[in-house]
């Protein structure tokens, strides 16, 4: 299990977009992930997909040329990530066919999304490069990250918790679910 070679740290960005929305979100879980990304090791997005186990690795759907798995530390509920199988580190580097089919995956999750957990909006982005918050720079990534009115500010000033209602199990097969309908 190579989850500890993990995806970006988003929310160290500061700046507007994507980065500056993600740093609003209060996810202290992630610490661990992102310490143990630092230690480095394998890459999670080649390896998981190698392994026959998707439901235990959380992937939710395979492409001829790239899946989505739900990302195991998420800032929200149903936060999930679409690759390539092919190690690559940028975009430029895709080829049409896998360009293609992340954003036709990712357009599919969103869909999926919209019916198990009817969020009120999203994040989609790539993170490329560690200065842009990349944890796993090596492996083109796109982030799709459901948003919910208020899901930024209001657990975190009651106390030490955030919200998240539902495991990674439970998301999995909500989600999967709604996918198959
Ligand atoms: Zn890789």
């Amino acid at each position: 299990m190579c989850f500890v070679k993990a995806e970006g740290d988003m929310g160290k960005g500061k700046g507007q977009g994507m980065a500056g929305a993600m740093a609003r979100l209060w996810a202290p879980w992630r610490m661990a992930y992102i310490k143990e990304a630092e230690k480095g090791g394998a890459c999670f997005l080649c390896g998981l997909p190698k392994q026959k186990k998707d439901r235990a690795n959380l992937i939710l759907a395979r492409g001829k040329t790239g899946f989505a798995i739900l990302n195991k530390y998420p800032y929200n509920n149903g936060h999930l990530l679409v690759a390539p199988y092919r190690h690559v580190a940028d975009i430029e580097k895709l080829t049409d066919a896998e360009a293609l089919e992340l954003m036709r995956l990712a357009g599919a999750m969103k869909k999926a999304m919209d019916r198990a957990f009817r969020p009120h909006g999203y994040n989609v982005g790539v993170n490329l490069g560690r200065a842009a918050g990349a944890g796993l720079p090596g492996h083109v990534h796109l982030h799709v990250v459901p948003r919910w009115n208020g899901d930024t500010n209001f657990m975190p000033l009651l106390g030490d918790t955030k919200v998240l209602p539902l495991t990674l199990a439970e998301t999995w097969d909500l989600l999967g679910r709604a996918i198959r309908r």
